[in-house]
C-alpha cells in the first residue's frame, strides 16, 4: 500500500485517479481548492478509510509524507482558465514548483498532468511527443499553454538538477462523467445541449477536429505511467487518436440522445487549434501494451448517462 496525494482530485479526472488508486488498495489524499472541481465528485470515497479530502491551493506550499504525487491541479476548460489568466499560470508554475520541491524533500516521485495545448495550434500533424509546438505566447489561451509548458520545464529541471523521479504526460481531450456541466468543454456543452432540446452550438464552421478519450482509458494510462522504471520521464501522449470533425461529434450525440436539436453555427474563439490527434506510438511502446478501449460512442453513451442524472431528466 502506497500513500498518494493527488492534487486537483476533486476535479473530474482527479475524482476517477482516486477511485482508482484506493481500489488498487492505496491511501489517497486529495487536495484541492473547489475552483472546478467539488466535493459531489468524491462525496462517493468520503466514508472510505484510507480517502482524506483537503481544501488547499497549490499556489502555497503543503507538506505531507507520501510515496508519490499526481499533480493534476489546474482549471482545464477555456472558460475556466481563462476567467482569472494570472491565477492559471499562478496555479500551474507555482504549483509544479511546490510539488516538485514537495517531492525532493521527501523523495517522492510525481507525475505532471500536461496536455496537448503545449502543441498549441499544431503545424505536424499527428503530434509527436518530438514536435515543440506552436503556441501563441500573447494569446487567450497562453496562460494555460504557456504555463503548462513552463511546467514541463521545470519537471525536467528538477529531475536533472535534483535527481527527482518525474513523469510527464500530455493529456488530449477527455470526457466522461464528472465534467463540470457549465465548463464551456465540447462534450458536456452539446450532451447538455442535445439532452435539453436546445440548439447544438458549433463554433466556426465545425471542420475542426479533436481527438476525444474516455477517461477510464486516461486513468489506466496514468497509473501504468507512473510506474514505469525511473529513467522513463515522458513527456508521452495520451489519448485517443481517432480523430473527429466538431461537426461529426455533433450529429452523433443528437443521435444518440434522440435529440430534436438543430445545429447553429457561432464564431469561432481566438486561436482555437484547427486540428488535434496523438500520435501514441511511445505510450503503446511504454505502458505496457496500453492501448485506448471505449469508442466515442461507448463513451458518449456513459457521459450521456450521467448528465441526465444530473439534470435529473
Ligand atoms: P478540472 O477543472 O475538473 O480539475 C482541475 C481540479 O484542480 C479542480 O478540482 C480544481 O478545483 C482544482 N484546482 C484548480 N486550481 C487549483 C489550485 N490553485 N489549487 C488546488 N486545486 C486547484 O479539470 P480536469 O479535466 O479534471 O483536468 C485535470 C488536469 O488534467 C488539469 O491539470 C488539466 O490541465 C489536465 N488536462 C485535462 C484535459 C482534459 O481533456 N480534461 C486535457 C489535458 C490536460
Ligand atoms: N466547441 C464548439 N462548441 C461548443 C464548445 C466547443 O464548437 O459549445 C469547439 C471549440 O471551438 C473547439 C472544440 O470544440 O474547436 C473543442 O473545444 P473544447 O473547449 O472542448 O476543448 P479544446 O478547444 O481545449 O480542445
Amino acid at each position: 500500500m502506497k500513500k498518494i496525494l493527488v492534487t486537483g482530485g476533486a476535479g473530474f479526472i482527479g475524482s476517477h485517479l482516486c477511485e482508482k488508486l484506493l481500489n488498487d488498495g492505496h491511501e489517497v489524499i486529495c487536495l484541492d481548492n473547489y475552483f472546478t472541481g467539488s466535493k459531489k465528485n468524491v462525496i462517493h470515497l468520503l466514508s472510505h478509510p484510507y480517502f482524506e479530502l483537503v481544501r488547499h491551493d497549490v499556489t502555497m506550499p503543503y507538506f505531507v509524507e507520501v510515496d508519490e504525487i499526481y499533480n493534476l491541479a489546474c482549471p482545464a476548460s477555456p472558460i475556466h482558465y481563462q476567467y482569472n489568466p494570472i491565477k492559471t499560470i499562478k496555479t500551474s508554475v507555482m504549483g509544479a514548483i511546490n510539488m516538485l520541491g514537495l517531492a525532493k524533500r521527501i523523495r517522492a516521485r510525481i507525475l505532471q498532468a500536461s496536455t496537448s495545448e503545449i502543441y498549441g495550434n499544431p503545424i505536424v500533424h499527428p503530434q509527436t511527443e518530438a514536435y515543440w509546438g506552436n503556441v501563441n505566447p500573447i494569446g487567450l489561451r497562453s496562460c494555460y499553454d504557456e504555463g503548462k509548458r513552463c511546467a514541463e520545464s521545470l519537471f525536467v529541471n528538477y529531475h536533472q538538477q535534483n535527481d527527482v523521479s518525474i513523469k510527464i504526460i500530455r493529456i488530449f481531450n477527455t470526457y466522461g462523467p464528472h465534467m463540470h456541466p457549465r465548463d464551456g468543454r465540447v462534450i458536456s456543452n452539446f450532451i447538455i445541449q442535445a439532452l435539453r432540446n436546445e440548439d447544438l452550438t458549433i463554433y466556426g464552421s465545425g471542420e475542426q477536429t479533436r481527438s476525444f478519450q474516455y477517461v477510464d482509458d486516461l486513468i489506466e494510462a496514468m497509473t501504468r505511467m507512473m510506474n514505469t522504471r525511473k529513467e522513463f520521464t515522458g513527456p508521452v501522449n495520451i489519448g485517443n487518436p481517432v480523430e473527429f470533425t466538431i461537426k461529426e461529434l455533433a450529429e452523433q450525440v443528437i443521435k444518440l440522445t434522440g435529440s430534436r436539436s438543430k445545429l447553429i453555427y457561432q464564431p469561432l474563439p481566438q486561436d482555437d487549434p484547427t486540428q488535434r490527434q496523438p500520435d501514441i506510438s511511445l505510450a503503446r511502446k511504454e505502458l505496457n501494451g496500453w492501448e485506448p478501449k471505449i469508442y466515442l460512442e461507448e463513451g458518449l453513451l456513459k457521459t450521456i448517462d450521467y448528465f441526465k442524472q444530473l439534470l435529473n431528466l
